[in-house]
């Protein structure tokens, strides 16, 4: 099992509780926690740290588990094994859910003249520009897409709206986010709408169809020619699948093909899960737990000699901060029927809570915690 984030624990999580000692598990991660997306947010504007957040591998004690610490340095898909610094280790059954990896030299300038928000350090480097803004124009910035959690952009120029507010100089301060897609949340027209209006109502200026190929100090230049002054660039990397998954040649596209009703790759029982496959779902934890769900069942049925599971159907939850401390939801369907749908949930204190259960769950489920 390759990466140890939502798909890889959730995948040795079902396989634990079904089968036990039965099988073997080996779950390579290189770092020694895990952390929610969405902490990210949390770090730049609720003054949370990364260690308050952590959640250590060390508690991932499950029958069969075997949870290494080490770097995969190659995948080879054909024999299912991976080389690491301290070997190679093969399996029957090989999943990859490394995830996606960012890309800050696709747009020049982006390392140097702006901040990024999406890796963890990237976050905690970001809070303390925009702890320091206070006047000017902040531009949160999406440099391609796919990107993961497709609400993240728009839940960050909202909190960062709040937290101008909270210190008074929200009056002194203007807000644009920019996106190469033509609304917030393309695939749910109520959720984008609902952003959109609440946009409206905090100034916040939403401007779609925009690439930035460049930074240069104080000015973002995208593809059609548009250029913006900024004093904050909080900015979304573009994204592609890890380096060492690209150099072991199975991604297309930037990510592995797979099949999206059962994960499988054109390697013999070869999986991908999350953000690392392209199964026509959106990059989001929920739906690599969801396609991990589907390859834990199809192995559980392999090893009990049961029948394969029902398909992956693309459907999952997602949560959406809306400032003001108030949670929406998208109830988001990919696969099952044939039209994408994404069902929004108005913002509310009550989702809050749901969100801190959504949290709390997977800590319990995967850390016993
Ligand atoms: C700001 C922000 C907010 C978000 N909010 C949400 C949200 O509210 N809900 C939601 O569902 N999703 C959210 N997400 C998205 C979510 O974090 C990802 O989509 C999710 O983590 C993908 O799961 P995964 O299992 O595919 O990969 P990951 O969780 O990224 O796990 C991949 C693992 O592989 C490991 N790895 C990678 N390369 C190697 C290597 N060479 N050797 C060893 N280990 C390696 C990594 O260390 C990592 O642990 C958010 C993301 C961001 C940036």
């Amino acid at each position: 099992m390759l990466g140890a984030g939502f798909g890889g624990l959730e995948l040795s999580t079902m396989l634990a509780e079904e089968l036990g000692d039965q099988v073997e598990v080996t779950l390579i991660d290189r770092n020694d926690s895990f952390a929610f997306g969405y902490s990210k947010l949390d770090m730049m504007f609720r003054g949370v740290s990364l260690e308050s957040v952590s959640l250590p591998y060390s508690k991932v004690v499950k029958p069969g588990v075997t949870l290494v610490r080490e770097e995969i340095r190659s995948i080879d898909a054909e024999s299912r094994s991976v080389e690491t610094d301290s070997g190679t280790l093969e399996g029957d059954v090989m999943v990859i859910a490394l995830g996606a990896d960012y890309d800050l030299e696709a747009t020049p300038g982006l390392a140097e003249h702006g901040t990024e928000f999406y890796s963890f350090a990237g976050a905690r480097d970001a809070a303390g520009p925009v702890a320091s803004f206070s006047s000017g124009h902040a531009v949160v910035g999406v440099c391609g897409a796919p990107f993961k959690c497709p609400p993240a952009p728009s839940e960050c120029a909202l909190m960062l709206s709040d937290e101008l507010t909270r210190r008074g100089v929200r009056g002194d301060c203007e807000i644009t986010l920019t996106m190469p897609l033509g609304s917030p949340v393309p695939p749910s027209p109520e959720t984008s709408a609902a952003l959109m209006s609440e946009f409206e109502a905090r100034g916040i200026t939403f401007r779609g169809g925009l690439r930035p190929v460049r930074l240069e100090p104080g000015l973002v230049i995208y593809e059609d020619g548009t250029e913006l002054p900024f004093d904050l660039f909080l900015g979304i990397p573009k994204h592609r699948a890890p380096d060492v998954v690209i150099d072991s040649g199975i991604t297309e596209h930037g990510y592995v093909p797979v099949e999206p009703a059962t994960l499988k790759t054109k390697f013999e029982g070869v999986y991908a899960v999350g953000d690392v496959a392209n199964a026509e779902v959106p990059k989001a934890g929920v739906f690599a737990e969801g396609a991990a769900r589907v390859v834990a069942k199809r192995v559980i049925a392999q090893v009990t000699g049961g029948d394969a599971p029902p398909p992956f159907d693309g459907k999952a939850s997602c949560y959406i901060e809306f400032g003001e401390e108030r949670i929406a939801r998208v109830d988001i369907d990919f696969l099952s029927g044939p039209e994408r749908t994404g069902e929004f949930n108005a913002p509310s204190q009550e989702l809050r809570q749901e969100k801190s259960d959504f949290g709390s769950s997977r800590r319990a489920r995967w850390f016993g915690l």
